[in-house]
């Protein structure tokens, strides 16, 4: 039976190279690859930010965030290198909703209209595996939440990008306090 997870979180252009590039991207996305060479981790889920281009977490609605991972746009897709591993019934999108800011996975959809605890739940998954971009945002609501609900939840610490050193290196250690483990 499977029981772990890998869930990638934001690895999408305007985080990576784009409006909100972070630090350490690139090397996120490689250490994420090699990761899943090595150890063919099953399932891969894609949490993935896609807003509307009205979105409130933008400046010109008062949001703090440049326009990012608009719907439609290159901004918004999976970096290529990780983007054949993701299924579409495994891709749970987030902050679609104009009004309202979502940085947890957690709140994301698929597709067919399942919340990412859902899908888990049916595919039996107990541990979850946490890598993705920003470390003090993204990552951290997603591996929150999630432990939360009760799984066990790791963080792949390699293979996350952030915004600034300090606040990375800070969420890390309160994510750490809060039993998510660190590999
Ligand atoms: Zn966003």
């Amino acid at each position: 039976m499977k029981d772990t997870a890998l869930i990638v979180v934001d690895m999408l252009y305007d985080f990576i190279d784009g409006s909100m590039a972070c630090l350490e991207a690139d090397k996120a996305v490689a250490n994420t690859l090699a990761y899943i060479k090595k150890e063919t981790p099953s399932p891969i889920l894609f949490i993935r930010d896609h807003h509307p281009a009205n979105h409130c977490s933008f400046a010109a609605q008062g949001g703090p965030w440049p326009p990012h991972c608009v719907q439609g746009t290159h901004g918004a897709d999976i970096h290529v290198d990780l983007a054949p591993y993701a299924d579409d019934d495994l891709s749970f999108f987030k902050g679609e909703d104009p009004a309202k800011e979502q940085y947890s996975g957690f709140e994301g959809i698929n597709p067919a209209g399942q919340s990412l605890q859902e899908v888990l739940l049916l595919m039996e998954i107990e541990k979850v595996i946490v890598c993705g971009i920003a470390t003090e945002f993204c990552v951290r609501s997603t591996a929150e939440d999630l432990l939360k609900a009760g799984f066990k939840v790791s963080v792949l610490k390699d293979c996350i990008a952030y915004v600034e050193a300090e606040g990375h290196k800070k969420a890390l250690e309160e994510m750490a306090s809060e039993g998510i483990r660190l590999l």
